[in-house]
């Protein structure tokens, strides 16, 4: 068995991995990469005509991105993916055709290839073993955000687990990824594909996180502000929701942007693993007040009185918060309350380090008070040492972070474990 890598290998984005057998290709992963000038696909995946399957692990775009540029090329093999990474998938890949017609940049593919992803997924329980062709495959719980998986193969005699991106903390949306559970019913690998997006840090402990966040926001409520909370579509709000759902907040609370749909999708869907659905629900259709239109954003934030507003876009890159953000960023009673990675460059970045924001073009800066909260859906470094130790695979392959990251795992399992490790470069090739 071979592994090609052609995305993801010393960066963060595109996650594209192939498993070559004898006869046979497949795909994990197939994502893009958000750069000024739009998207970078996976490199070097030739004959496409000729891949038999992909193994798609989530729904967010850097692993689903490059999945209608490959249909371009006339994919003719089955997409497996979970229920509900189906049903994100399809709301995510629309937006970013929509996103990508906007801003005029050149997506390389069409309407008629977003239908075909559709036509070739085939949809995977957890938990259960598939066979297609030679390979045979399970979909295991990642604990990242609803329907990821952890995808375990088994081809030529050989077992490889790859991650995709996992969490092993419970959050308030997500069961936990169980590495120890999984080596113990599925193990010895041999061989571990694991992501390594925080391999040089740890992430805060949650439940001190969250205090600080809930004091925040009431803190900013009693004193008659708007509490400004931007957040990413997919898993970010939900747990918004479900922290708040457990406190009295005496004042309205919005929910706005993809989000909404997102969340009506996680509650119809089939969810195994997702938790607190109950909550969640109570806090969509009960409690906040779910926004949809221009001028009733522009009424909301003109309303004198304390508020809290949740909505996209998570780095405050377009999305119905810049709507709101036009009427607040002078008022020092306001608040602005980031709740995850800022990538450098986006408004929120800016913001964080400089103080400032582009509205409608304008460099603007903020005068509410501004705060980020470091939730994240990952595995921090100690998370992903444990998981490696409890695994125990022969070979251990670092994947899906910055070289810094990828260094740092590199020296620490050669001077500390017994374990085989690479980090490999986009089109190095690895064999088993
Ligand atoms: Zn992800």
């Amino acid at each position: 068995m071979k592994l090609i890598f052609h995305g993801a290998a010393r960066e963060v984005g595109r996650s594209c991995i192939e498993i070559q057998t004898e006869g046979d290709r497949y795909l994990l992963d197939c994502g893009v990469k958000f750069c000024r000038e739009g998207y970078k696909y996976p490199e070097g995946v030739f004959k496409v005509t000729e891949l038999d399957g992909l193994l798609i692990s989530h729904a967010h775009l850097d692993h689903t991105g490059a999945l209608p540029f490959i249909e371009h090329y006339n994919l003719v093999c089955p997409i497996f993916l979970t229920h509900q990474t189906m049903a994100i998938t399809k709301i995510l890949l629309k937006d970013s055709y929509k996103i990508a017609h906007v801003k005029h940049l050149h997506a390389a593919w069409n309407k008629t290839d977003l239908r075909q992803v559709q036509q070739d997924a085939h949809k995977v329980h957890f938990d259960k073993w598939y066979k297609h062709r030679k390979l045979k495959f399970m979909f295991l719980n990642a604990g990242h955000i609803p329907g990821s998986a952890m995808i375990l193969c088994e081809a030529e005699g050989k077992r490889v687990l790859y991650t995709g991106d996992y969490n092993t903390r419970t959050t308030r949306l997500m069961a936990p990824a169980d590495m120890a559970k999984i080596a113990k019913e599925h193990g010895p690998f041999d061989a571990l594909i694991t992501e390594v997006t925080y391999g040089h840090r740890t992430l805060p402990d949650r439940t001190e996180l969250e205090e600080k966040f809930i004091a925040s926001l009431k803190r900013v409520i009693a004193q008659g502000g708007t509490a400004l909370v931007p957040v990413f579509a997919l898993g970010r709000s939900q747990e918004i929701l479900i922290m708040l759902s457990e406190h009295d907040f005496d004042c309205p609370i919005y929910f706005d942007g993809m989000a909404k749909e997102v969340t009506r999708k996680i509650l119809t869907n089939e969810s195994t693993y997702v938790i607190n659905k109950d909550k969640l629900h109570h806090m969509l259709f009960d409690r906040a007040e779910l926004v949809a239109s221009q001028d009733r954003r522009a009424q909301i934030a003109q309303e004198p009185g304390a508020k809290i507003i949740i909505t996209t876009s998570g780095m405050m890159q377009g999305g119905p918060i810049m709507a709101y953000l036009k009427h607040l960023w002078h008022e020092p009673k306001n608040a602005i309350f980031l709740t995850g990675y800022q990538v450098q460059g986006t408004n929120g970045r800016h913001l964080m380090e400089k103080g400032y924001v582009h509205i409608d073009g304008w460099k603007t800066p903020v005068k509410c008070e501004v705060q980020k909260f470091d939730f994240s859906g990952h595995a921090d470094i100690n998370d992903i040492k444990k998981s490696i130790w409890q695994s125990q695979a022969k070979l251990v392959i670092f994947q899906h972070g910055d070289p810094e990251s990828v260094e740092n795992m590199l020296a620490w399992a050669k001077e500390e474990t017994p374990f085989e490790v690479k980090g490999p470069l986009i089109g190095d090739i690895i064999e088993l």
